[in-house]
């Protein structure tokens, strides 16, 4: 083959990247495209996503490429860059997304108008999303037989970066959006950064995992942004780890974004509809989302999640399972409350694990104990016993000892600036 254009969505790296280690061995000359995309709103994540293009960029100039950026519809500009460029294919990594695959399905059928060879390659997950079916099933609904298979199942190899990408002569790269000097969140976005992460994660953090996970002062290993960009693999993740002692319980983390990017590929609504729909009273009481949104339930340990969202783009996966449940369970407000503002803020939202575990939480998705409810002041004395998170993130209890610091209204009933608490109906038994 002449020319190929890879083209780049979410797959943000050149380490283990099916579609670009295969365009630069079969291709005599490669073209790596990002196409900023008006119609999506990277939201938050806009800073992060510019640094990874940045770092993308970097990359393939260190192996004689570049990254050729152009604004507008992906599959308009793809199909007039392979004009330009003579190419006789566009291959990219398959995706999961009602939004990706409507692109994907535009994309091939503008491919075949054109007589241009189209193809879709692994990458965004570990096991492509129909790789591993139940019999006579279109996907796993439940966790733990999906964990047993893929477990066992065979992986891809973990493919190197390529040595040379070579570019046609004469093509305009095109400008970068820049990144602000103090960009939004608590990470730096990119392959470098993603890869530098994951190296002192499987060195220092991984051995602890299974016993240390829950503690919320603590961070886990924070990969889950670079995930989402595609900045380091899945593949690569799980290869490296499982050769460590105690991979299981991250393995199997990583399992559970397979599990629900398989889900979304089979059920596209996910995102807007409920999975197994159950008759709720949805309450549509704006204050209170309000100030779920803000921080300001009065609820310490709810809080500080919230808090620490609107400030760092993160929030631990205990958290975010109990901020989750009190606005669904407790306030009775619809998931999608919680979704969209999860998507807003995030750094790592992505439309499989957003959707698919805010369904869990609210007890429409793949839970098997649809209606457990959470007990946030139980959940803050075992999960943050000395109260170190609470008071991090809420200043205005940064004066009380911990169990206090869990329960103001008992202890300290007038502590300035902070609401009283917002319990909703279920009733908190202490
Ligand atoms: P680690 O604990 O170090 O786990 C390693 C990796 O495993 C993560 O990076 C992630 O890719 C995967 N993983 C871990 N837990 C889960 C899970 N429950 N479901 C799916 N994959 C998981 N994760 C996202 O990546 N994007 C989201 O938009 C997202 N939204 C969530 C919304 C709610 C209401 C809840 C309860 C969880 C959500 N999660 C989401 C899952 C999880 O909280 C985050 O993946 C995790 O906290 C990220 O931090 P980490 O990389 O340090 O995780």
């Amino acid at each position: 083959m002449e020319t190929v254009i890879v083209l780049f969505t979410r797959d943000l790296r050149v380490h283990d990247h099916p579609a670009l280690a295969e365009a630069c061995e079969q291709a005599r000359q490669v073209v790596p495209l990002f196409v900023i995309d008006p119609a999506i709103r990277p939201r938050h994540r806009a800073d992060f996503l510019h640094e990874a293009l940045h770092d993308l960029r970097s990359a393939l100039l260190q192996r004689g490429g570049d990254l050729v950026v152009r604004r507008g519809d992906p599959v308009a500009e793809a199909i007039k860059l392979a004009g330009e460029v003579s190419a006789s294919g566009i291959w990219a990594s398959g995706d999961v997304s009602a939004f990706a695959r409507r692109r994907e399905r535009r994309l091939a059928e503008a491919c075949a108008a054109h007589r241009l060879d189209f193809r879709l390659f692994p990458g965004v997950t570990v096991m492509p999303p129909t790789g591993l079916l139940p019999a006579g099933g279109t996907h796993y609904r439940v966790f733990t037989p999906y964990w047993r298979v893929w477990s066992e199942a065979r992986k891809r190899p973990v493919l190197d970066p390529p040595a040379k990408v070579r570019l046609p002569a004469g093509v305009d790269p095109g400008p970068l959006p820049s990144v602000p000097r103090e960009p939004y969140g608590l990470l730096r976005g990119g392959e470098t950064a993603g890869r530098r992460r994951l190296a002192e994660w499987l060195e220092r953090g991984l051995a602890d995992y299974g016993d240390g996970r829950d503690r919320v002062a603590d961070r886990t290993s924070l990969l889950s942004a670079y995930l989402r960009f595609g900045c380091v693999s899945p593949s690569e993740v799980v290869a490296r780890a499982a050769r460590l002692p105690g991979a299981e319980a991250y393995v199997r983390q990583l399992c559970w974004r397979d599990f629900y990017y398989q889900v979304a590929y089979a059920f596209p609504e996910l995102p807007r509809r409920d999975y197994r729909p159950r008759d709720v009273d949805w309450k549509d009481d704006e204050p209170s989302a309000e100030a779920w949104r803000e921080g300001m339930t009065g609820v310490p340990i709810v809080d500080a999640g919230m808090r620490q969202l609107r400030a760092e783009g993160w929030m631990h996966n205990r958290l975010r399972l109990i901020v989750g449940s009190y606005l669904t369970k407790r306030l009775k407000i619809h998931w999608r409350v919680g979704l969209d503002h999860f998507d807003d803020l995030l750094l790592d939202a992505d439309i499989p694990n957003n959707s698919g575990n805010w369904q869990w939480v609210a007890g429409t998705g793949n839970d098997t104990r649809p209606n457990r409810v959470l007990n946030p002041i139980r959940q803050a004395r075992k999960l943050d016993p000395d109260g170190v998170y609470v008071r991090r993130y809420v200043p205005e209890l940064a004066d009380l000892p911990a169990p206090a610091v869990h329960e103001p209204w008992k202890h300290a009933p007038s502590v300035r600036g902070y609401p009283a608490p917002i319990f909703g109906d279920v009733p908190l038994i202490t």
